[in-house]
């Protein structure tokens, strides 16, 4: 095996189990919108570690906050409070329709924690056969047993069953199909306001209000999972802000604490009284080193400056694909989704070969991403300037022109 001096790609394959496929290089640093390797190369990064690092690498304030939270507190355990969870939990809740604020450490435990209570709050409420849950096809919940089980993708659960029952899947954005699965005994309904990982798809604002009026006429709980849409990433602080329909629970983590683990999920007072004491728990949830980087976080994104910006950045990342797709049209068909979450579509003939584009275009020096095999995503860092977009753009046509040669 290799030593600790001669770190390595070949490395991972030696000691890690085997769940990841990484590039071919391994970062090192990482400032504002860019990372550089163990060989100096740089990359732009479009991919801000999955949605994660919204205000980019290394961001000054959030280094300065990480630093004095480590020389005063790191962990204390949920036997004792701490300030700056307390403070998180305060800012979060003026921020959103919620009262009641439940932190964990990912996207997964936040929806894990959010099925939870759904479940019991039904169970408690209106009697133990309330528990089916609703989901969508192609939509991504996180991979804990329970949120494979409710996304919508069969291939992230096949294998690890007998999965949780009573969970069913309708086709997204089709109001006929979900009057026609809901009943009184669904106890919740787990939408993603845009689908990433299925495929950055937008949820139309009539499917959207159609879930609320469906939830309160069969009394079940609607769940927005805002991990990726959510803290700015969509031009909004939460995507269903700009839907005009209120969910009943929130689940937020990826760009809440820019890189550092921290996931959220928050509620009103009545339904969180469903979680009493000693009924769920996690050792290290809204631990001070966390909160106060999420705090931090919070405090600079959500002002309305810094969200027109992502919307204004937003739209200049769109009209630069756009292009793209005008340019290419044999090979691209689409450009989806919302403020910085967008998505370019591989047309027909070239569909499943989105990764191919993407390890181009990192040997290139650019980082995208994927979401499915058809769409190659970017979800860059909010703190994108146009420049860093026309940068973006030579270097993915360069891409795109390399991998047409090769195809
Ligand atoms: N929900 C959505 C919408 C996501 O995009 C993700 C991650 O991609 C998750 C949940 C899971 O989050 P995590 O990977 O932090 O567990």
């Amino acid at each position: 095996m290799n030593t600790s001096a001669e770190i390595t790609r070949q490395t991972f394959d030696e000691v890690i189990i085997p769940t990841y496929a990484p590039g071919e290089f391994i970062p090192v640093r990482g400032r504002g919108v860019h990372l550089w390797d163990q060989n100096n190369k740089q990359y732009l990064d479009l991919t801000g570690g999955i949605a994660v690092s919204g205000l980019g690498h290394a961001h000054p304030e959030l280094v300065k906050t990480l630093r004095e939270q480590s020389g005063l507190l790191w962990h204390v355990s949920n036997f004792y409070t701490n300030e700056p969870v307390l403070q998180l939990a305060k800012a979060l809740l003026d921020a959103t329709f919620a009262t009641k604020a439940f932190f964990c450490n990912s996207g997964a435990e936040a929806n894990e924690g959010a099925l939870k209570l759904a479940r019991k709050w039904a169970h408690d409420r209106h009697g133990p056969q309330k528990a089916r849950i609703v989901s969508f096809h192609n939509s991504f919940h996180g991979r804990t047993l329970f949120t494979v089980s409710v996304g919508g993708q069969p291939k992230f659960s096949e294998g690890f069953g007998p999965l949780p029952p009573l969970i069913d899947h309708v086709e997204f954005n089709d109001i006929a199909a979900i009057e026609a699965a809901m009943a009184d005994d669904v106890c919740a309904v787990i939408v993603e306001p845009v689908q990433g990982e299925g495929g950055m798809t937008p949820a139309d604002p009539d499917f959207l209000r159609a879930l609320r009026e469906l939830c309160d006429r069969h009394q079940a709980l609607l769940i927005f999972d805002e991990i990726q849409t959510g803290m700015g990433r969509t031009g909004q602080l939460f995507a269903y802000m700009e839907y005009d329909v209120v969910p009943d629970i929130l689940t937020s983590a990826k760009a809440l604490g820019n890189g550092f683990p921290i996931g959220a999920m928050i509620t009103t007072d009545d339904i969180a009284t469903y979680l009493s004491v000693g009924t769920h728990g996690t050792t290290y949830g809204g631990n001070p080193l966390a909160a106060s980087v999420a705090g931090k976080v919070l405090e600079i994104v959500n002002t309305p400056a810094f969200l027109s910006h992502i919307r204004q950045a937003g739209a200049e990342l769109r009209a630069m694909l756009e292009d793209i797709v005008t340019s290419y049209p044999e090979h691209f068909s689409e450009v989806r989704g919302k403020g910085l979450m967008l998505g370019l579509l591989l047309s027909e003939a070239f569909r499943g070969r989105a990764r191919e584009i993407m390890n181009i275009a990192a040997e290139n020096g650019l980082l995208v991403l994927l979401a499915g095999l058809d769409v190659v995503r970017f979800v860059p860092p909010f703190i994108i300037t146009g420049e860093h977009i026309r940068e973006a753009d030579t270097l993915l046509r360069k891409s795109i022109d390399a991998w047409i040669r090769k195809t």
